[in-house]
């Protein structure tokens, strides 16, 4: 039997367990989830781990876990059936005895009654908790989550399934949550486009030092994503110093690589936004309108924009034109020119975004007819297909956009590494960012994974 512990949680673990998780059928969202809330609320995480229901293993990863931190949280294996195991083993180690609590198997008895379906098979232990422990109750389901202290560490059992796991979180573990008020972690994100990671880390230089974080000063990270350099400052103490060590900081970061800053911009406040949502946002501020003209990413850019809430104000449609009959027939490119040309060169990507202009009807702002930017991409995504002259992964992306009264046209080719969802993808980044630079009218010579 274990007292309640009183300790600050400062640092903390998380564990997900199933079978499902670890054999490569479902994805671990949970510790994502979870972890990023905890930062939220200024606790540490220091692990995630990921066992399969097998009681030794999850009896193991219990002990390890709570000889190192302050808190973990554990998902999943509350269900009622025999490969449930997370209760029995908790208490196993706690040294504790299951008991019935009252109260869970009440609702549950009339939780079920309301399904018309008596309470058995296994539905019964769902109300079973060690006998120091606590239960928390569930509103989207059967299973309960359970507060209990193993070696003077709080242990939170929450079910496996977010929609449930989620509001228990908040509603049971935040409020109990022991944090120190002096001690927060307190992020930004600085996003920049154009530049290799290998570079940026260079030129960063020491800023990427660990120790920073022991000097009191923000830790600096480098994340790379389809050509998006995300630098991550990370302050970790007295909330009252954040904003200035975190400004010095972002300063110096823009001393070294500021050319190729997508985010935030000069004077504007720090967002988490992504390529997408800040080409959405930008395109909003200036009152522009987007169409699409997309060949090898079916689709993909237009996805993207519309999975931004609020793109209806800026995206006013397109087309995917795969075959060369559709690019001719609906975007009224010459059958010569793709003949002379083929359909991944730039003569064809730009008179598919030329295409996707003079075919749309123009839309109507306060201020007259909104000028409209229209991107095309054209290439080979592989694995077949490819040609010494155009090997898998070139890439034409044509950015066509109005104003004055004249069109203009940029085009640029790449080569993408990677395989087919990885080249699309860097496609679909690609020309979003190209979008980006011209609307916020930074000129970068050369991309990255452009060829000349
Ligand atoms: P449980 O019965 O408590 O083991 O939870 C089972 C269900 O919860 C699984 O079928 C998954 O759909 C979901 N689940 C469990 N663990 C996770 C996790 N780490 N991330 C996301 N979903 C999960
Ligand atoms: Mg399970």
């Amino acid at each position: 039997m274990s007292e309640p512990s009183q300790r600050t949680h400062r640092t903390a673990s998380i564990l997900s367990i199933g079978d499902e998780l670890v054999i490569g059928q479902s994805l671990d969202t949970n510790s994502k989830w979870l972890s990023s809330r905890l930062t939220d609320l200024g606790v540490r995480v220091v692990e995630h781990a990921t066992v399969s229901d097998e009681p030794d293993l999850l009896r193991a990863a219990f002990e390890r876990l709570v000889s190192g931190v302050d808190l973990v949280l554990a998902t999943g294996g509350l269900g009622p059936t025999a490969d449930d195991l997370t209760r029995d083993v908790l208490c196993d180690c706690m040294d504790d005895e299951l008991v019935r609590d009252d109260r869970q198997h009440e609702r549950l008895v009339e939780l079920f009654r309301r399904r018309g379906r008596p309470l058995e098979n296994g539905n019964d232990r769902q109300a079973l908790r060690p006998a120091s422990a606590v239960c928390m109750d569930n509103d989207q389901g059967t299973a309960p989550g359970i507060a209990a202290t193993l070696n003077d560490v709080d242990v939170y059992l929450l079910p496996g399934p977010p929609h449930e796991n989620r509001p228990m979180f908040e509603r049971f573990v935040v409020p109990r949550l022991r944090t120190d008020p002096k001690r927060a972690i307190t992020t930004r994100l600085i996003r920049h486009y154009g530049i290799p990671e290998s570079n940026a880390a260079v030129a960063l230089g020491d800023l990427l030092d660990r120790d920073r974080i022991e000097r009191g000063l923000p830790l600096v990270g480098i994340t790379a994503s389809d050509g998006v350099i995300t630098t991550r400052l990370r302050h970790e103490g007295d909330p009252a110093d954040a904003s200035a060590l975190l400004d010095e900081t972002d300063r110096l970061v823009g001393e070294r690589i500021g050319r190729f800053r997508i985010s935030p911009e000069p004077g504007e406040p720090p967002s988490d936004e992504d390529l997408v949502e800040l080409t959405v946002r930008a395109l909003k501020r200036a009152g522009h309108g987007l169409l699409t003209a997309e060949s090898c990413t079916g689709g993909m850019i237009g996805e993207a924009v519309t999975g931004v809430s609020g793109s209806s104000s800026v995206y006013h449609g397109g087309w995917v034109t795969y075959s060369n009959e559709h690019k001719a027939a609906h975007l009224g490119i010459e059958q010569s020119l793709l003949k002379q040309h083929g359909a991944v060169s730039r003569p064809a990507a730009e008179a598919m975004a030329r295409g996707a202009i003079d075919r749309s009807p123009a839309v109507f702002g306060p201020d007259g007819a909104r000028p409209r930017h229209a991107l095309a991409v054209t290439g080979i995504a592989g694995p077949d297909g490819g040609t010494p002259e155009k090997p898998v992964g070139t890439v034409w992306i044509a950015r066509a956009s109005e104003g004055c009264g004249a069109v203009e046209v940029e085009s640029r080719r790449f080569v993408f590494p990677g395989d087919r969802d990885t080249i699309r993808r860097r496609t679909v980044g690609t020309a979003l960012a190209m979008l980006l630079l011209r609307l916020r009218k930074k000129p970068i010579e050369r991309l990255l994974w452009e060829i000349d």
